[in-house]
């Protein structure tokens, strides 16, 4: 799984922090940053929540299909 955060899009309401805290930190920048990208599998599903929850579609995944 491939994370990515559009910095440019990001406006720091920190969904994705709240909803996947050990895989998305917002910084002192108000922006978004990935800090796992590889999060176990039990992690995934809330990186998805996140994708889906972003107000700003900047959270997109990518990496092999599945
Ligand atoms: S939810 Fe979206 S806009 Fe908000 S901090 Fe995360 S990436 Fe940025």
């Amino acid at each position: 799984m491939e994370i990515h955060i559009d910095r440019h899009r990001c406006e720091g309401h920190a969904l994705c922090a709240s909803i996947a805290p050990t895989v998305f930190e917002v910084g002192d920048d108000d922006l978004a940053t990935v800090v796992d990208s590889s999060p176990a599998e039990d992690i995934e599903p809330k990186v998805h929540m996140a994708v889906d929850a972003c107000p700003t579609l900047a959270i997109s995944l990518g990496g092999p299909a599945s």
